[in-house]
């Protein structure tokens, strides 16, 4: 029996693991898509997911959970309201209704932009920021320095799983990284 790795311990990583699709090819060739809808989808999984980060946080840790678009928004939305918290949308370029700051990053192939509102944080608010996937860590440096510039605090960043022979948490160093799982 393989054991399931991660910073939440073996029975959450399990959670993850066992409820995660491996989608060869998509969305283009060579990527291995790692499909966490089925875990979505399953109430005992979420639940048990969500109260796995809030565990691991503690109560009272953060102010407000920033998700990063789109799967990082069905887990920032749960672990908000479970931890009683707002919530703070981080979104592709060109979604946000108000001023923004932005920060763009190198995807595989050609540049992406993120942005928050300027005043979606009080200043020195303790933000945790919260995405699905860590992959090559581009999403997640350029989110966590987004919301620093528009005054949070990050306390750290939390995914479900983390790819980790695409080097992310080094690239990360020095970040608060917690991953669910890790393969
Ligand atoms: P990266 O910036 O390389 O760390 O990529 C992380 C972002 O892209 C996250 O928002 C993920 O949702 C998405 N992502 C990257 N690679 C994958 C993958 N293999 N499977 C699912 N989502 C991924």
């Amino acid at each position: 029996m393989t054991t399931d790795r991660g910073d939440g311990g073996d029975a959450v990583a399990r959670l993850v693991a066992d409820r995660v699709l491996d989608v060869p090819d998509f969305p283009q060739a060579g990527v291995v898509f790692k499909d966490l809808s089925p875990l979505f989808a399953d109430g005992e999984s979420f639940r048990g997911v969500i109260d796995g980060i809030l565990e691991h946080y503690g109560r009272g840790s953060f102010d407000v959970v920033a998700g990063i678009e789109a799967r990082g928004f069905v887990i920032a939305a749960a672990l908000a309201y479970a931890a009683g918290v707002g919530v703070v949308p981080v979104r592709k370029a060109g979604k946000l209704p108000r001023e923004v700051l932005s920060a763009s990053y190198e995807l595989e192939y050609g540049e992406a932009v993120l942005e928050v509102h300027a005043d979606a944080f009080v200043a020195n608010q303790r933000v945790l920021v919260v995405d699905d996937v860590l992959a090559t860590g581009g999403t997640a440096e350029a989110t966590l320095g987004l919301v620093e510039r528009a005054g949070g605090t990050v306390v750290g960043f939390t995914v479900l799983l983390e790819l980790a022979f695409l080097g992310g948490r080094k690239r990360l160093a020095g970040r608060p990284v917690h991953a669910l799982l890790t393969v």
